[in-house]
């Protein structure tokens, strides 16, 4: 029998949530994210879960290509855009459009004659300063970009650095939405603004906050950006990391746990071990209390992660022993919760499954 650590992934959620996603912008294009091997969730299952979308965003050159492969025929964008001018030659190739966030892009797109335009996505910088141009150069960029005969449509851009709280103190969602306005005053093509964050926002800004396409990402995976629960969201869990319990041990009073001695009983308590570590994808940083549920129960982990497995208490399920079911995250046990507990983001936690677990569909 294989290591009992699975992660099922739940395709029919993944086009749940993201007909919520364009319930929320009616109207907009949507671009399903699928960057980081779709948040951990595998390309393939992507494909399927968003098929709806109209169109696929990604970092990775390689799995561009792949979705070409794998048939998808609709637009595919690339989030960074191109690294070199060989990217350019790929993006021809294969029909993907790529962000424009620096004038060295520019540049590299002066330097060659491709057999096929482009279409580039202009990206400003409204107070994100990560990449883009800001408002002032953004109308220079697009004239440069204009007057490039390897270009075709352009698609004015910028991201969101706090929409997940319109009333942030330092850079407002709708004060970024106003820089992106005055950048963009009369140059011509679509807009794509809103992460997932900025979604969920735009029935509350309806008036200020308009967009032709919309980019949601982590909202398709069941995770919150932040703001309310991803269940107040409307928002169904996409990937259950599940193992089992493969050892009891009952303590005594004093007796210490793990790696470091860090839990120690109070009492006489059954703890279990679950076939689950941070070579698995868990986060180390998991403190004691961390929630889980055993045989549908919650529960906390104690002691250190170690690499393959981690303990719980199993006071709360005095019936659960080996083979007793374990659900890290997922359904039952909403992984934004555990990711709170262990210092991080629902993001980080998707993202980071290994190789070694096991992934089936249901
Ligand atoms: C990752 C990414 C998104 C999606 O962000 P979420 O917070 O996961 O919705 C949107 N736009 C860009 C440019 C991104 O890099």
């Amino acid at each position: 029998m294989p290591r009992p650590i699975t992660a099922t992934i739940h395709v029919a959620s993944m086009t749940h949530n993201l007909a919520r996603a364009k319930a929320c912008a009616p109207g907009s294009k949507a671009w399903g994210v699928v960057k980081a091997n779709a948040y951990g969730h595998g390309l393939e299952y992507a494909l399927r879960g968003f098929a709806a979308a109209d169109g696929l965003a990604l970092i990775e050159f390689d799995n561009a290509a792949r979705l070409r492969e794998l048939g998808w025929s609709k637009p595919i964008l690339l989030l960074e855009g191109w690294f070199d001018t060989a990217d350019l030659h790929t993006m021809a190739q294969h029909g993907l459009d790529g962000a424009v966030h620096c004038p060295e892009q520019i540049a590299m797109l002066e330097s060659v004659q491709l057999d096929a335009k482009i279409d580039v996505h202009l990206k400003m910088n409204t107070g994100m300063n990560r990449l883009g141009f800001r408002p002032e150069a953004f109308g220079a960029a697009y004239a440069r970009l204009r007057a490039n005969p390897n270009v075709g449509g352009i698609t004015l851009m910028t991201h969101f650095a706090n929409a997940d709280e319109t009333a942030h103190q330092c850079v407002p969602i709708r004060e970024q939405i106003r820089r992106f306005n005055e950048g963009a005053a009369g140059l011509p093509g679509a807009w794509s603004l809103s992460n997932s964050a900025g979604v969920l926002q735009m029935p509350a800004l309806a008036d200020e906050l308009r967009s032709d396409w919309i980019r949601p990402g982590i909202m398709l995976y069941g995770g919150s950006p932040g703001g309310q629960s991803a269940e107040a969201f409307g928002l169904k869990p996409t990937m259950t990391l599940a193992s089992e319990i493969i050892g009891v041990q009952e303590l005594q009073a004093g007796d210490f746990v793990g790696y470091g001695s860090r839990f120690q009983a109070d009492g006489a308590m059954r703890v279990g071990a679950v076939a689950c570590g941070y070579a698995d994808g868990y986060p180390r940083h998991a403190p004691t209390g961390t929630p889980i549920l055993v045989d549908g129960v919650r529960t906390r982990t104690i002691g250190r992660v170690s690499m393959d497995m981690l303990m719980v208490d199993l006071t709360p399920v005095p019936q659960a022993g080996v083979g007793s079911r374990v659900v890290l995250w997922g359904e039952g046990m909403p992984i934004d919760e555990v990711a709170a507990a262990a210092g991080t983001i629902g993001y980080e936690l998707m993202c980071a499954i290994t190789q070694r677990v096991r992934v089936l569909e249901g």
